[in-house]
C-alpha cells in the first residue's frame, strides 16, 4: 500500500473530478487561441483553412464517439456531410419550399442528420467491423448518386449555391469566429459524453462487450443515441461546409474526404478527444504544406496511417497520455481493506436466495450441464467446484443470462429469474467476474470500475451532453463509490493507471471492484484465485468472506480446494455436468466419490 501511494498521492476530490478526456485543458485553449488570433495575420487564405479545420472537427468530434469510443468502423461519414450541405443549401435557396434563413436551414439539417445518422448506423447493431464499414461506404455512394440525379432540387452535376450567413458572419473572419465557437461547443459536448457513464459504456462495448452486458449496458440503445448526436453534428458541419465553399457540387464530397475524417480519428487514437482534434488539424494542414503533392493525397493518408499504426498503435493520444509514462513500482502488494465495504455496501438485508432447479444445457451433443440444482443464500459463500469441463462456467453463464437452458428453472425467492437477458442482470443486482478478466485496457482502473455502476445512472443522455447538475452530482457519486471499491480490494493507489499496465492478479481484484459498484445481492466469481500467489489467495478469501458478511450471496467457482474449504458455507461439486455432491465443506472433504474423483487421496 505504502509503495503504491508514493507514486500516486491521494488526490483531492476536485483534482480527481477534473480527470477526464478534457484534461489538461490548455492544449484546447491554445488551439482555440491560435484560431482566434488568425485575423492578426491578415492572411485570409489561412483564415479559410482554419475555418475548414474547425468545420471538419465538428464532424470528426461526433464521429470520434462512434469510431474512437465505440470502435465502429464508420468510414463513409462524408454521406452525412453531403446530406447536411445539401439540406442547408436547398432550404436556404428555396428550391422546394419558401427560402429559410440560413440558421433555420442549419437546424433542419441537424435534424435530418440525426435521422440519417441512425439510418447509417443501424447496420452496426448486427454487422461487425468490415461489413459495417462497407455499408457506410455504400450509403455514401447512394447519397452522392441521389444528389447527382435529383437535378430539380440539388442542381445535379451543376451544383447549388451554399447558404449565406447573416452579418457579421458573412465575412472571412466573422465566419471563422462562428465556426471556431461552434467547434469549441462541439468539443465540450462530446467531451461531456465521453466522460459520462455513456462514454464509459461506449468503450466497454468496444473492448469488453460481455462485461458491458453484465454491467447492464444496452448496446443498441447506447449506439442509437450516439448515432443521433454524431449524425446531427456531421450534417451541421455539412451546412457550414456549403457556406465555406459558397457553391457545392457532388464531386466536392469525395471518398478522400471520408477517409480524412476516419483517419483523423485513427491517428488521433482511440478514446481521446485531443488526439483526434490534433489528427484533424494535421490532416487539414497536410495538403497545404505539401501542395505540390495534392494529387497524392490519398496515397499520403494511406502512408501516414501505415506509419502511425506501425510506429505508434495508440495514436497521438497514447503519445501524449501521461498515464503511460509514470513508472509503476515493481513489487506491488494488493492489500484489500474490507473495512471500506462498510461504507460501500452498508448492512443490507438481501431477502431471498437464488435457486436453480434441474438446469440442463447441451452444446451440440455434449451435455455441459445436466440437471443442476443449486441454492445461493444471501450472506453466504457457496463454492462450486469440479474438474475442468464439468460445467462450472456454463452454470455461471446460465445464471447471468448468456445461455438459455433447455430445461429447468431459476428464481430469486419466489420471483422467476428469466433465462437469457444478460443486460437485465445488473438491474437485479447480480454481478459477476470472468474466468479471463474483461477489461478496457486504455481506460484507467478507476473508469473500468465505474463501468460496473452504469445501470444505476439516472441522468439521461441529454443531461450528460450538457453536464447538467444532476449528471455532475451523479458522476461524483460514481467516482466516490469506485474509489471506495478500489480501496476495498486494495487497488486505491492504482486508480489513475491504465488498466492494461496492471498485473494479472491486480486485474482479478479490479474485476471484483467493478462488481462491487453494483452493491451486488449476488456475486458470481469465476476462478478468481487463478494466477494468484498464496498470500494473495489468502487475502482474496478474506475479502470474499467479508463481502458475503455484508449480505451478498456469493457463488464461488474455484480450483483451489484450500480456499473453498476455508471460506465456503456450502459446497456443490460438479462432475460431467451433474451434481456429484453437495453439503458443508466438512462433509465434502470426506465425501468418498469427491475424494476419489476430484480431490485425490
Ligand atoms: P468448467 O468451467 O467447469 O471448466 P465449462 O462450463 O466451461 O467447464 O464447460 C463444460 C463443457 O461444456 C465442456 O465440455 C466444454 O467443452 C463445453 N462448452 C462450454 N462452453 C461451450 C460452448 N460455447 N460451445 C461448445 N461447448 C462448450
Ligand atoms: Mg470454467
Amino acid at each position: 500500500m505504502d509503495a503504491m501511494t508514493e507514486t500516486a498521492p491521494p488526490r483531492t476530490e476536485a483534482a480527481a473530478r477534473l480527470a477526464g478526456p478534457l484534461t489538461p485543458l490548455w492544449p484546447f485553449l491554445l488551439l482555440l487561441a491560435i484560431g482566434l488570433a488568425m485575423p492578426l495575420t491578415g492572411n485570409e487564405y489561412w483564415g479559410l483553412i482554419v475555418t475548414r479545420m474547425a468545420i471538419y472537427w465538428v464532424l470528426v468530434a461526433g464521429l470520434n464517439l462512434i469510431v474512437g469510443y465505440a470502435g465502429q468502423l464508420a468510414i463513409g461519414y462524408v454521406a452525412l456531410l453531403t446530406i447536411g450541405a445539401y439540406t442547408t443549401s436547398v432550404l436556404a435557396a428555396g428550391n422546394v419550399l419558401p427560402p429559410l434563413p440560413a440558421f433555420a436551414a442549419l437546424g433542419v439539417a441537424g435534424l435530418a442528420g440525426a435521422v440519417f445518422g441512425v439510418v447509417v448506423g443501424l447496420p452496426a447493431l448486427r454487422l461487425r467491423t468490415f461489413y459495417f464499414a462497407m455499408t457506410t461506404l455504400g450509403f455514401a455512394t447512394i447519397v452522392t448518386q441521389i444528389t447527382l440525379a435529383w437535378q430539380d432540387v440539388t442542381g445535379g452535376g451543376i451544383g447549388i449555391a451554399g447558404p449565406m450567413l447573416p452579418e457579421p458572419l458573412d465575412t472571412t473572419w466573422g465566419f471563422l469566429y462562428f465556426c471556431l465557437g461552434f467547434a469549441a461547443l462541439c468539443t465540450w459536448l462530446t467531451a461531456n459524453i465521453a466522460r459520462s457513464r455513456f462514454g464509459r459504456a461506449l468503450v466497454a462495448v468496444r473492448d469488453a462487450e460481455v462485461a458491458a452486458e453484465a454491467s447492464g449496458i444496452h448496446k443498441p440503445k447506447l449506439l442509437v443515441l450516439v448515432f443521433i448526436l454524431a449524425g446531427a453534428l456531421a450534417a451541421m458541419a455539412g451546412g457550414l461546409f456549403a457556406t465555406l465553399q459558397t457553391y457545392i457540387t457532388p464531386d466536392a464530397f469525395t471518398f478522400d474526404l471520408s477517409l480524412l475524417f476516419f483517419i483523423a480519428v485513427l491517428i488521433g487514437g482511440r478514446g481521446s478527444i485531443l488526439g483526434p482534434l490534433l489528427g484533424t488539424v494535421i490532416l487539414t494542414l497536410l495538403p497545404e504544406i505539401a501542395a505540390p503533392l495534392a494529387a497524392w493525397s490519398t496515397f499520403l493518408y494511406a502512408a501516414l496511417l501505415l506509419v502511425i499504426v506501425l510506429a505508434m498503435p495508440g495514436g497521438i493520444a497514447a503519445l501524449i497520455d501521461p498515464r503511460n509514462r509514470r513508472k509503476l513500482p515493481e513489487h506491488r502488494v494488493i492489500t484489500p481493506q474490507p473495512t471500506a465495504l462498510d461504507a460501500l455496501l452498508g448492512r443490507r438485508e438481501v431477502p431471498a436466495s437464488l435457486t436453480l432447479r434441474g438446469i440442463v444445457l447441451s452444446f451440440g451433443g455434449v451435455r455441459a450441464i445436466d440437471g443442476v440444482d443449486l441454492e445461493v443464500t444471501p450472506g453466504q459463500v457457496h463454492g462450486l467446484i469440479g474438474p475442468n469441463g464439468s460445467g462450472k462456467t456454463t452454470t455461471l453463464n446460465v445464471i447471468s443470462g448468456y445461455y438459455r437452458p433447455e430445461a429447468g428453472s431459476m428464481a430469486i425467492g419466489p420471483a422467476p429469474l428469466p433465462a437469457g437477458e444478460p443486460q437485465g442482470r445488473a438491474g437485479l443486482r447480480i454481478a459477476r467476474t470472468f474466468q479471463t478478466p474483461r477489461l478496457i485496457g486504455e481506460a484507467s482502473v478507476l473508469e473500468n470500475v465505474m463501468i460496473g455502476g452504469t445501470t444505476d445512472g439516472r441522468a439521461g443522455f441529454a443531461e450528460a451532453l450538457l453536464a447538467l447538475p444532476r449528471q455532475r452530482q451523479e458522476e461524483r457519486e460514481f467516482e466516490a463509490r469506485a474509489r471506495l471499491a478500489l480501496e476495498a480490494v486494495g487497488l486505491a493507489g492504482l486508480a489513475e493507471v491504465r488498466a492494461d499496465r496492471l498485473q494479472h492478479s491486480e486485474l482479478r481484484f479490479m474485476e471484483i471492484a467493478r462488481t462491487l459498484m453494483l452493491r451486488p445481492a449476488f456475486l458470481l466469481l469465476d476462478e478468481p484465485a487463478a494466477g494468484l500467489s498464496t498470500e494473495e489467495i489468502r487475502r482474496l478469501g478474506a475479502l470474499i468472506r467479508s463481502i458475503s458478511r455484508h449480505g451478498t450471496g456469493v457463488l464461488l467457482v474455484e480450483h483451489h480446494a484450500d480456499l473453498i474449504f476455508d471460506i465456503c458455507d456450502q459446497v456443490t461439486v460438479l462432475n460431467l455436468g451433474k451434481v456429484l455432491a453437495a453439503g458443508t465443506p466438512a462433509e465434502i472433504r470426506v465425501h468418498k466419490e469427491v475424494v476419489s474423483a476430484y480431490l485425490g487421496a
